[in-house]
Order: C-alpha cells, then structure tokens, then sequence
C-alpha cells in the first residue's frame, strides 16, 4: 500500500497540504481516510522520489525515522518538527525547480521609509476604483476600502506613505500623535479609542495577526485557507454584472502562470456596469498580457481556487518589485475598533516606524547575545513591517521573551524577599523514620517519585521555606511523596497537616496513612465536618501538647479552635480547590511552615510558570509500572445501547459501572435533574435485573457518604453522579465508566474523571458520549481517546480551548499578554525563567542592570496588578 504514497515523483500539494491540516488541527497526528497523519508522512520519506538527486536524500530519508516518533512527541516537539519539514520542504523545493520570478518587497530594511522609485505605467485598481468592503472584519484580507481621493492615472498608489516620509524629521517617541505630519487630528482621535496616544503606544500596539502574502506559490500549488501571492500573466479581463444581484458589478481576471490558471475577481458596487467608459479604463488597466502580482486567501469555489478579494498590482515584468504595502509582505493585522480601519492604523504605523530607532533596548547587548535575541528596535520595526516571516519570527522572539523575562524576574524576586522575610525550620532529610518508611513500603517508587522526594527533601532541609507544587496524574503516587515530606518534619520534632478539599478524599488519604503510621508507630488523626465534638476536643487538645504528630482533614483544620504546637509542614492536596484565604490561614497556624500542594489536574508548565513564577514546580509523569491503559472510545448516541451493553457484559463478571453527568456549566440544578432522570430510566428500564444508586452535590453529606459506600461495598452495580465524584473516589472494581455529553467539558476535567476507572486488575472503558454532530468537538474529544498523559491532555486542552478555559475558575491572575502564547511559547518562556534566574542569582536587587531595574518596576505592576506585589 505503501507504493500509493510515496511515488516516484514529490507530491508537493499533497504533502504541504497533509502539514498544513495538521498544524490547523492542533498536532493531533489524526487526519487522513487510510492512514493517521505520521504513518502518511513516514511512508512518504521512507521511500525517497527518484528525481531526487542523491546529496539530498539522506536528510529526505532521516524525516521517517522522526515521524516515526511522531506519536510520542510533545506538542513543542511536533510543532518544531513539522515547521523543520516546512522549511525544508521549501529549501528543498527551490533546489529542485527552476527559480520563482523573484519578488522583491519593498522597505527591505526595515524601520527604512518605504519609498520607492516612481515607475508611471504601474498603478494599483484600487487607487481608481473604490471596491466594496464585504464585511468588517480583516482576517480573511478583504479589500480595505481606501479614502476617496482617488489617484491621478500615472501616480503610485504608495504616494500616500511617499508623502509621509516629509512627517519623518523630528519624530519623537514622546510625540502626540495629533503633532506628527500624515496623521492628524482625525486620525489621532480615532486613534485614541484604541488607547493609542503616543509615537510610543503606536509602536507598541502590536499586529493580532498577519497575512503572509511574502508567501509566494504558483498556481499549481495553491491550498485553501493559505494566503498567498502569485505572479501571473492576464490572460483576459472582462466585467458583468452579478446574476444574483444586477447592483453589483463583478471584474473578472483570467491569468496564468507555467503551472496553471486561475479567475480573480473583485466586487464593485453600484451599476458601474453600465458605465462604458469605467469599464474600459479597467480593461486598459488591466492589458492582457501584463504580469500581475495578486496576493489574497486562497478559496475554493465551484470553479476551482481562486483569491478571495485579491490585492492586485501590476508589474513592468515578472522580475519588478512590487510597489504596494500589501502585496507579497507579511501584512500586519490589527485589532480595531469602531470607526478605526485597518488602513488607518496601517499607515499611522507605517509613518512613526522610523521612530523606533530612538527606543532604547532595557536589554544589555551581553545578555542579547547571550539569548540570542535581535534589538528592541529591529523587533518593533519588524512586528509591525516584517521583510518575511524569519524576521518576523525573530522580531516576536523577542517581543515575547520580554513578557515573559520581566514576569519571572518579579516573581522571583517576591520569592527571594519571601525567603529573606522568613525563616522555616530546617528539618533532617535523613533519618530513621524515612528509612523505615521506606522498607515497609509494598513498592519501589518511581523514577519520578525518587527525583520529587529528593527535590523536597532538600527544600525542606533549608531555613527558606519551601513552597512547592507536585502535579501528578491520578495514581502517579503523590500521595506517598508528601509522606515523606511529613516523615522529614516528624522526625525533626515537627507537627504537619494535610489537608484535603472534600471528606471522601480525607478520609482516604486517612485510611491509607493510619496503616503506614500504626507500623511505624506514629499517631494520626481526621478532622472532619464531621468529626464528633468529643474526638474533635481531643484532637484539639492533642495538638496543643505537641502530642499528636499529624493530623489529616478538610477544611475543618482551618477553625480557630485548631492550634498547632510546633506546625512545620503543611501538605495541600488539589489545591487549585482552595482559595487564597484558607490556604493563607492554615500556614498561620505555624511558624512560616513548609509548604507542600499537590494536583491531579496538572496545568501546562507554562501555565504553572505564569502563575505560580513563585513556586517551585515539580512533575510526577510517571505511573507505577503495571498499570493498564484505560480503553476509550468517543460515541455518539446512536451507540448507546452498545454502550450499555458494554456496561451489562462487566457487571455481569462481577465488575462495576460509573455514568456521569458532568457539570453543565453554571447549573448544578439542571445536573442534578439530568442524573436523577437518568438514574430513573437506567435502574428501571435499561438496567431492571441491577441495582443503580445516585449521587449528586444536593444530597446531604450522610445520603451522599451511604450511596458511596454502598457503591464501594458492591450493593450497588451501577453509580449515576454528577462530577462530585470527580475528587478521590476509589473503587478498584468499577471497570466503566460512561461520561454524558462529554464534548461540553475540558479535556482536563474528562481525563481527571476517567481516572475513577482503570484503578484495578482489570481492564477498564471509559466511553465519552459525544452528542455535538461538531466534527471538531470530536476531534477534541479523541485526544483522550489517543493519551492517557495528563500533562500532554493539559498542553491538549490549552491549545484547542485557551488558558481561559483550561484554568476554569483558577483563571484569576493570569497575566494579560499583548504578544506571548501560553500554547505555543513554551520554550521561551523557559528561556526567560532561566534568564531571570541567571541575572538574580548574584544580584537580587538588579543593581548592575538599572535599565532591566527601571523596566522591570513599570512592566510587572502593569501585568500582575499592584497587589500582586504585596
Ligand atoms: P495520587 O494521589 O497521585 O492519585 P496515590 O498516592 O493515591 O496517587 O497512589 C495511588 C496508588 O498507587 C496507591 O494505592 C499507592 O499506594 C500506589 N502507589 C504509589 N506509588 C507506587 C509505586 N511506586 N509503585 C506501585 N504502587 C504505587
Ligand atoms: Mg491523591
């Protein structure tokens, strides 16, 4: 089958094609009928095309061995793979072929004028005709319809950014922009809504997007969605009107290139159509025979491809360089804002460019070099007026690392404070106890278990206090690590406490310690909403002597009444559960405390990072060897009865089910009648010959507690919930689980949930029921189908559905940035922590960098709010 891909000849559309879905869908490594985007593109280079010369086919051959790794790849990895095929697809294809009439933009070096020597014959249409803007919006590169003035035949439609550069002299960073020549009072106030004053807030006020028009195809090449330009020759120009509306005029080109032809059109309105005389100054315009450059979105139409409301100019000859702001450049995008169009802030940029020169870079040219970053200059100058995609490239870099570098060094920073402020107990992180632990453990930790209870253990064996977040999927043994932890402070004469966000989970976190403790002759006690005001006196009191070592329980431990004598360790488990405030009030109740948190729901690093910059982070992402993967399949409802089947066939050998009804959004009433209603039809018309029990977050904690155990004790085969059973539910035995209306929760949420099933011996299903006919709320879902990787599920869910959403109600606090991505800016954001690190490291007060200094007190505040500084 293989010889159906990989031919004798390079499929370039085929394979550009096959990476420009891929990139489009997230990396998912899904597309395609027969094969899944890495096998096709294995298959492809595993076989090198006979026309390929013999120098080249050695690296042609090396991309089937990396896609052959595809699969396990990280999504920073799979990205910098397809753009390295990309690239080199290109180099390779300009090898092979004989060169591209070259294009040569203007304004090469920028934040140089964009000037142009006056060549009379060339003329852009839209300098002579106003076209009609579709829709407001930009991204699709509609024309832009311009001001009236309409150029004179025989002047260049850049006259308008020609007679700017006049503007030019003088122009100063601190300008209004009503004072600089070629913006004026109008345009200025318009630039004001957007908050747009200053030469310096127009710089800054980076592009959302771009157009890379600089991306030049033939016509055999072209792909939908892409833009492009071609260069092509007129091979007839006609006009007519609309059949669907006689008001609307439409021009019509036919060119080719050597690979083939395509029709462009453009839309006018108003019966130009019966106008002779406008038509013939287009036709003149427009010569058969000319050469055009058109740049646009490629589109699909029942005719073939064609550019959506192309740019058109014409050339002298295909070898011209070309004269408009848009065609064949990477064409900034802006966000707007009423009454404010895309050319206004094109041109306003495009005038107070030249004043980037002026800015001075915070950035010491040692540290520059060092990081391998180009000049604050060149990086404004580029982000808004790129030469090409590489400059641009390298003018984000940059632009990026600075949000980045300038957050991390404010947090690190109040950690650096927070540890000058405050002394912790330093506690042994050897000793007999741990050894103890350590032998009459069933199981040998983790690799990743071993490299995490180090990382704790030396942060806890210093006066700094440590505050440190474990994230880990469900059952990667967190639990066992923080034990360690509280062994250290136990041992160094220490009291600890974990705490635990619902009743079930500290109740099972009790269970399992009270075993490990009794061997080790250790006390441990649980603290409950629940707790009987007997035992909680007890406990209280215990406590107060110093007696009782740890104590374990809700939110219960944060009363008053609950005194510490000697609190050294505070573990937290989920903590994302937890707000600021009880968390703040646990850690009083001990002398600056250690601080240990744990989460099963990991965030991406980059998320941790721009959040917690203050924590240290540590990653268990590794499970216990034996564990077996957990079989999920996406469904629709058609497959219900399947699924139920499923769920009857393990129940029957003695195994059990879960069905969810996971939160829908802001209504936990509406959960709660969806899972009772449920409930009713499973236990008396699907499932009669079983027992189903309930439960949802409006039942006292007792009914909730008795279905529970009732489930655990195998009374009942079947559970109906809602997502209270998402934290800590443990039964081994449950085999299935069915989630409802699986395509309206994170990714993160969904896997989280699935991790109730797959906890025994036996093989488990999860079965995601998706009722959305969105091919693309599928797609998501099969993520989970595809991993059982909670970090790479969580890198997954922040690309489809933003930081925003990925966050949920931990959104708070996320830094608003103008340029960075948490998604895709991974590296340098490390990059910039590490930076950050470096620079602190032997100078926490920023002495020997006063600009970094003076930079850093104006751009954190902005980013974080003032009281994050507190
Ligand atoms: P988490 O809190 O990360 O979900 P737990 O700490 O509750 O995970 O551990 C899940 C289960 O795995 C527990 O029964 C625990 O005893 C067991 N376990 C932990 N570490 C290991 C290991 N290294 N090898 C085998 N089993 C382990
Ligand atoms: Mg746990």
């Amino acid at each position: 089958m293989s010889n159906s891909l990989a031919g004798t000849e390079i499929d370039w559309a085929r394979l550009q094609r096959s990476l420009a879905i891929e990139a489009e869908k997230g990396f998912l490594d899904l597309q395609g009928r027969q094969y899944c985007f890495s096998e096709f593109l294995q298959l492809t280079f595993q076989q090198a095309p006979a026309s390929l010369p013999l120098r080249l086919r050695s690296q042609w051959q090396k991309f089937a061995i990396e896609y052959a790794q595809y699969p396990k790849l990280g999504l920073a990895q799979r990205q910098h793979l397809i753009a390295q095929t990309r690239s080199y697809l290109l180099h390779l294809k300009k090898d092979l072929e004989t060169p591209l009439p070259t294009l040569k933009p203007l304004a090469e070096s920028n934040p140089e004028p964009i000037t142009s020597k006056t060549k009379p014959i060339t003329r852009s249409p839209q300098s002579s005709a106003r076209s009609v803007t579709r829709s407001q919006t930009e991204n699709s590169a509609k024309p832009i319809t311009r001001s009236q003035t309409s150029t004179k035949p025989g002047t260049r439609s850049t006259q308008t950014v020609q007679s700017s550069t006049q503007g030019w002299s003088g122009l100063s960073l601190n300008h209004a922009l009503g004072q600089v020549s070629g913006i004026g009072r109008h345009r200025s106030a318009q630039l004001a809504k957007l908050g747009i004053y200053y030469v310096r807030d127009l710089l800054f006020y980076y592009p959302r997007d771009y157009l890379d028009y600089a991306n030049q195809t033939r016509i055999v090449e072209l792909v939908p969605g892409e833009t492009v330009t071609i260069i092509a020759t007129i091979r007839r120009c006609q006009c007519f009107s609309s059949p669907k509306n006689r008001k609307l005029t439409i021009f019509e080109l036919q060119v080719r290139d050597p690979s083939g032809g395509i029709k462009l059109s453009r839309f006018y309105a108003g019966g130009r159509f019966s106008n002779p005389g406008w038509q013939q100054k287009l036709k003149a315009q427009y010569p058969v025979g000319a050469t055009i450059a058109a740049s646009g979105l490629v589109k699909k139409n029942k005719y073939g491809f064609t550019l959506d409301s192309p740019e058109i100019e014409i050339l002298g000859s295909p070898d011209d360089p070309i004269e408009s702001l848009k065609i064949g450049r990477v064409l900034p995008v802006y966000a707007l804002t009423e009454g404010v169009s895309a050319d206004v802030i094109r041109k306003a940029i495009a005038i107070v460019l030249p004043a980037a020169e002026q800015l001075s870079d915070p950035l010491p040219a040692t540290l520059r070099s060092q990081y391998e970053l180009i000049g604050l200059p060149s990086a404004i100058a580029n982000i808004h007026y790129p030469p090409d995609t590489e400059q641009l490239a390298l003018a984000r870099r940059r632009l990026v690392f600075d949000e980045f570098f300038y957050l991390q060094l404010g947090f690190l920073q109040r950690r650096q404070q927070q540890r000058q402020n405050q002394t912790s107990a330093v506690m042994m992180s050897q000793g007999e106890v741990i050894e103890q632990f350590r032998e009459l453990l069933p199981f040998k930790l983790t690799n990743a278990q071993e490299r995490v209870v180090q990382e704790i253990l030396q942060d806890i064996h210093s006066p700094s206090p440590m505050n440190r977040l474990v994230q880990g999927d469900v059952g990667s043994g967190k639990t066992v690590v923080s034990v360690f932890a509280i062994l250290a402070a136990i041992q160094s004469g220490y009291q600890a406490a974990l705490m635990a966000p619902t009743e079930v989970l500290a109740e099972q976190h009790y269970r399992k310690l009270v075993g490990w403790f009794n061997l080790l002759h250790l006390p441990v006690e649980l603290l409950t909403g629940s707790t009987k005001a007997k035992k909680r006196r007890e406990i209280h009191s215990q406590l107060e002597t110093g007696e009782l070592p740890l104590l374990v329980g809700t939110h219960a431990l944060i009363q008053d009444a609950v005194q510490f004598q000697r609190l050294g360790l505070v573990a937290i488990d989920e903590q994302h559960r937890f707000g600021v405030q009880q968390r703040a009030k646990l850690l009083a109740k001990g002398q600056a405390p250690h601080v240990l948190t744990m989460t099963a729901t990991p965030i991406p690093r980059t998320l941790a990072l721009t959040m917690h910059g203050d924590l240290d982070v540590s990653q268990i992402d590794e499970l216990p060897p034996g564990r077996q993967p957990i079989q999920t399949s996406v469904i629709s409802g058609k497959e219900r009865m399947q699924a139920h089947e499923l769920m009857r066939r393990e129940i029957v050998q003695g195994r059990q089910a879960y069905v969810i009804f996971p939160m829908i959004e802001t209504s936990e009433k509406l959960d709660v009648k969806a899972a009772i209603a449920e409930h009713q039809k499973l236990s008396e018309s699907v499932f009669p010959e079983f027992s189903v029990g309930l439960l949802h977050g409006r039942m006292s904690s007792a009914d909730k507690d008795k279905s529970l155990n009732a489930f655990r004790d195998r009374e009942t085969q079947i559970i109906v919930s809602t997502t209270v059973i998402e934290v800590g539910v443990d039964v081994p035995n449950a085999t299935v689980m069915l989630i409802e209306n699986a395509e309206r929760f994170g990714l993160s949420q969904l896997h989280q949930l699935r991790g109730r099933v797959g906890r025994g011996s036996h093989k488990s299903h999860c079965l995601l029921m998706c009722s959305s006919k969105n091919p693309d709320a599928n797609q998501r879902l099969q993520v989970l189908a595809q991993s059982q990787d909670g970090f790479f599920i969580a890198e997954m869910d922040l690309r489809l559905r933003g930081p925003g959403q990925v966050l949920g109600t931990r959104q708070s606090g996320l830094p608003d940035f103008a340029l960075a991505s948490l998604a895709e800016d991974q590296d340098v954001l490390e990059l910039a922590r590490k930076a950050a690190e470096d620079l602190l490291d032997p100078d926490h007060e920023l002495t020997s960098v006063p600009t970094i200094k003076k930079e850093l007190a104006s751009r954190y505040q902005r980013l974080l709010g003032e009281e994050c500084l507190t």
